[in-house]
């Protein structure tokens, strides 16, 4: 953290303007006051890390014109790209033997067919949910915006403090953490995700803990399948129970069943983790570094509606709806 006191940053913001008159040499050798001093070079931004799209043409194309398609943001990262396709890769692991090894050889019956509709109902609010954490800004500061100008324009009083980063060269906002991967700062950075490949931030943690819970409840519904799968067709003939040979039906719900567990403990952690986090108001980050809390701490509930968006409702639990937040109401740090 790179903490510049009021005055500090006003003369190494000034250019050095001011500076002969407070020079010790003035008065005695007039011939320095004859060389201009030359402004120091404005700090440059850190390459970033993460590329926008705006797909507005190829959506409207197709009819559609929902606000969060227009921008879509994606991390330059190879690591994370790496990961964010191998989950996509385990979900279709998962629905290929659910669906084609499990249900399908009897989808008619009622049991089955309740079966598949939940399991692909929560699936695909999963896949949604990955897809929305990962393509959405999750509240990155705006780079190279701490001017002069722009600190000036915050009025702020004598002992005030900004506080700047100095490898995006932006006015940091309170609770923001530069990351190293997406060489941006965040707002109320909680971690960088690879599974997700992105930030887990303010604007798209919603998105993020969603993830966890979709995950967490497919994984476990698919080792109840799996497990009633392999009960049942132990005790009958294998011909009646998957259209695969017993060996090759008994390693790929031993595989799922593996899958199914690991993923679904580490989400069910993961969103325990989160959730308990958004209702004591603090992020991933301020936990591990046990700041003294700066900031006022909302309530429990007001802080869970900071993070799903309000009134409490169903859309809570849908990825597809954006929810409204706090800093856009009223942000002194936007410049
Ligand atoms: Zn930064
Ligand atoms: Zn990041």
């Amino acid at each position: 953290m790179h903490r510049i006191p009021n005055t500090a940053m006003d003369n190494t913001m000034n250019g050095g303007g001011d500076h002969h008159h407070h020079s010790p040499y003035h008065g005695q050798e007039t011939y320095l006051e004859d060389i201009p001093l030359k402004p120091p070079k404005a700090k440059k931004p850190v390459p970033d890390g993460v590329t926008t799209i705006d797909c507005t043409p190829y959506f409207k194309c197709l009819g559609l014109t929902s606000p969060w398609l227009r921008r879509v943001w994606f991390v330059k990262d190879i690591c994370g790209l790496v990961c964010a396709v191998i989950t996509w890769m385990l979900l279709l692991y998962a629905e290929y033997v659910v669906m084609i090894v499990m249900l399908l050889p009897q989808f008619f019956s009622p049991y089955n067919f309740f079966n598949a509709i939940v399991y692909n109902f929560f699936s695909f609010m999963a896949l949604s949910s990955h897809l929305r954490a990962m393509l959405t800004d999750p509240g990155a500061v705006p780079k190279g915006n701490a001017t002069r100008d722009n600190i000036l324009k915050m009025g702020l009083r004598d002992g005030e403090v900004v506080f700047k980063c100095p490898k995006c060269v932006s006015i940091k906002p309170e609770r923001a953490h530069h990351c190293s991967v997406c060489q941006r700062c965040i707002r109320k950075m909680d971690h960088h995700c690879p599974w997700v490949n992105n930030c887990v931030g303010e604007t798209n943690q919603k998105y993020f803990v969603l993830f966890t819970m979709y995950i967490c409840i497919i994984s476990f519904h698919a080792l109840y399948l799996a497990v009633t799968h392999f009960v049942t067709c132990l005790g009958k003939e294998w011909k009646s129970c998957s259209g695969f040979s017993p060996p090759a039906t008994t390693v790929f719900l031993i595989f799922l069943i593996f899958e199914a567990l690991l993923f679904g403990i580490f989400t069910g952690i993961m969103f325990g983790t989160q959730v308990s986090a958004i209702c004591s108001d603090e992020t991933g980050i301020e936990q591990l570094k046990r700041e003294a809390a700066r900031w006022e701490r909302k309530s429990r509930w007001r802080s869970m509606k900071g993070v799903f968006g309000q009134p409490f409702g169903w859309h809570w639990f849908s990825p597809f709806a954006t929810p409204k937040f706090a800093y856009m109401e009223n942000d002194l740090h936007t410049v």
